[in-house]
């Protein structure tokens, strides 16, 4: 009796330390996939070689919440992208054959409670329509963005269904070298900052499992590793028409390579990065 009260108290300990949620897993939802040059990707890449981009949400399951971060390209994409992307951007940005996050989780009976957009951008936002219940989670900024912002970067039908905004404020709590951040669960296990530039409203989430492992999930802010670990920009066409605020843009890709520097055994992985992602767990298989 005695040894299971000590037991029972330490899982309680545990489980409320900072960083740690018990049972925490996540699972990279991939809805297509394209090969493009790498030096498309990123300043200074090669001409001769191909890159693999990825378009993927992120699920996550918490014990308070089953959450989706960013919805990828969702069951209206080709029609969204066929009726609103600008002919002479639609080469760019072909996409290929689309397996919708939805078509992935509803036969298995998943039930999204929260949506939380990296940003804005089409090949982001593509999947909300076909989660037109869920909440979803976004700063202002980027809530505005969405609602000003032209093709090709937002594409207007992906909004129109009545999106049901939670916009919020991010707090100043110190984390990770981010001035401000916002604690979701107040465990410390998922954590997002800023990272305004790309998109004014852009923000990154870093995971912390059970075990201390952390992944910091970093959008757009660079196409690639590589951007963060140079640091590079991306390639001067790509981010001409993708990156909203260059400076801003360049002053976070300064930020991520010193977190990187500061925390080699941090896993950071962009968007849409294969490389980042291949030894990331795809659904229906879990990280935890
Ligand atoms: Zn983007």
């Amino acid at each position: 009796m005695h040894r299971l009260c000590l037991l029972l108290a330490t899982l309680l300990t545990l489980a409320s330390l900072p960083g740690h949620a018990a049972g925490l897993r996540f699972s990279l939802v991939q809805t297509a996939e394209t090969k493009t040059l790498d030096a498309f990707t990123v300043e200074g890449g090669s001409w001769m070689q191909t890159a693999v981009a990825n378009h993927m949400a992120v699920l996550i399951e918490h014990h308070a919440a089953t959450l989706l971060f960013d919805t990828s390209l969702g069951r209206q994409v080709d029609s969204q992208f066929e009726s609103e992307m600008p002919w002479y951007d639609k080469p760019l940005l072909q996409y290929g054959e689309v397996r919708p996050v939805r078509d992935q989780l509803e036969p298995d009976g998943v039930r999204v409670d929260r949506i939380l957009l990296s940003h804005a951008h089409w090949d982001h936002a593509s999947g909300l329509a076909d989660f037109p219940e869920v909440p979803v989670w976004a700063p202002y900024a980027e809530i505005e963005f969405s609602q000003v912002a032209a093709p090709p970067a937002v594409l207007p039908s992906q909004f129109r269904h009545g999106v049901k905004w939670v916009p919020y404020d991010f707090l100043p709590n110190p984390f990770m070298g981010f001035e401000e951040s916002l604690d979701l669960f107040g465990d410390g296990s998922l954590v997002l900052v800023p990272l305004s530039g790309h998109t004014p409203g852009s923000v990154g989430l870093f995971i912390t499992l059970e075990d201390g492992r952390r992944f910091f999930f970093s959008g757009d802010a660079s196409w690639r590793l590589e951007g963060f670990t140079g640091p590079r920009e991306k390639f001067w066409i790509s981010r001409n028409m993708v990156d909203n605020d260059r400076d801003a843009t360049r002053a976070v890709l300064g930020q991520v390579h010193e977190l990187i520097e500061q925390n080699p055994s941090l896993t950071v992985v962009p968007a849409h990065d294969a490389r980042a992602q291949q030894h990331l767990a795809v659904y229906p298989n879990w990280t935890r």
